[in-house]
């Protein structure tokens, strides 16, 4: 069952119209949000995260916070998956020809749940690989965009190199991941590019940061030139369906993963799941 414009109906009887506006220009704006043991992880954050995404788009928030809580309880209760994913889209709705004007239009709203597959301690202590490439996004992915092209072409790279995730850096300087944001070790400090318009403020970044605070550990949010993380000691990515995950290899270079300082901060971010 997923929920599409006030109904809850089968996928196969979902449908939109050919000039919706996501169809037709990728206009739109989407949130990924972890469940566990049916209890959404950071609804209130994701909530925020999407209103902002709204506002800057200028779409119309058409539900409340209760509202939304209210259909996603009911969806996932048709899902019984241990854990789950939500995909939850808003597009600027159905225009009355394929023209890029807009006005007063009614939102397009699309949820649908799917079972998360998260990889445990054991599997991801070893690490995954990356490689390095040009951010060539635009200037605004601090919104959280339907409009995912460059992100598409991005998966296509890291399938073609056999890698887990693309990193990208602007000028000598990292950004977030293609899927994720960027986390290096470095003398025992952690450092993460800190957030600006032009990367996603994760809700997973959020969750690791404060796990390492929680334990003791020091944070820096400032610029990480690319050299600096390919001197780090360690680099971890994060994502809602990857939690923090340590990279092993960037290219030829390899690094030591699953250490105790990326143990310290994984385990503290278990135990924010059933917060
Ligand atoms: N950056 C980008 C470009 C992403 O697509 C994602 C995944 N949604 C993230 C960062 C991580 O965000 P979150 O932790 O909220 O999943």
């Amino acid at each position: 069952m997923v929920f599409l414009n006030g109904e809850f109906l089968p996928q196969k009887d979902a449908k939109i119209s050919t000039l919706d506006r996501g169809f037709l220009f990728g206009d739109g704006v989407y949130e990924v949000i972890p469940v566990y043991n049916q209890n959404i992880f950071k609804l209130t954050e994701h909530l925020n995260r999407l209103d902002g995404s709204l506002r800057a788009t200028k779409i119309k928030n058409p539900f409340t916070g209760n509202e939304y809580k209210n259909i996603l309880t009911k969806l996932l209760k048709n899902n019984f998956a241990k854990n789950q994913t939500i995909y939850l889209q808003i597009t600027r709705g159905v225009g009355e020809s394929r023209s890029h004007n807009f006005k007063n239009l009614t939102p397009t709203i699309y949820i649908r749940v799917d079972e998360l597959k998260i990889r445990n301690k054991n599997e991801l202590v070893c690490g995954f690989k990356a490689i390095i490439t040009k951010d060539i996004r635009w200037n605004n992915c601090y919104i959280k965009s339907t409009s995912l092209l460059t992100n598409v072409l991005y998966v296509e790279m890291a399938q073609a190199n056999l890698v887990e995730e693309i990193i990208l850096e602007k000028n000598g300087i990292i950004t977030e991941g293609a899927s994720s944001n960027v986390f290096i070790l470095s003398k025992n400090t952690i450092k993460t590019p800190k957030i600006n318009g032009e990367i996603l403020a994760g809700i997973t970044r959020e969750m690791v940061i404060k796990s390492a605070i929680a334990t003791n550990l020091e944070v820096k949010e400032c610029d990480i030139k690319t050299s600096d993380l390919m001197d780090a000691d360690e680099v971890w990515i994060s994502s809602s369906t990857r939690e923090v995950m340590p990279i092993s290899q960037i290219g030829d270079k390899t690094f030591s993963s699953g250490g105790e300082v990326w143990q310290q901060v994984y385990n503290h971010f278990q135990t924010l799941k059933s917060e």
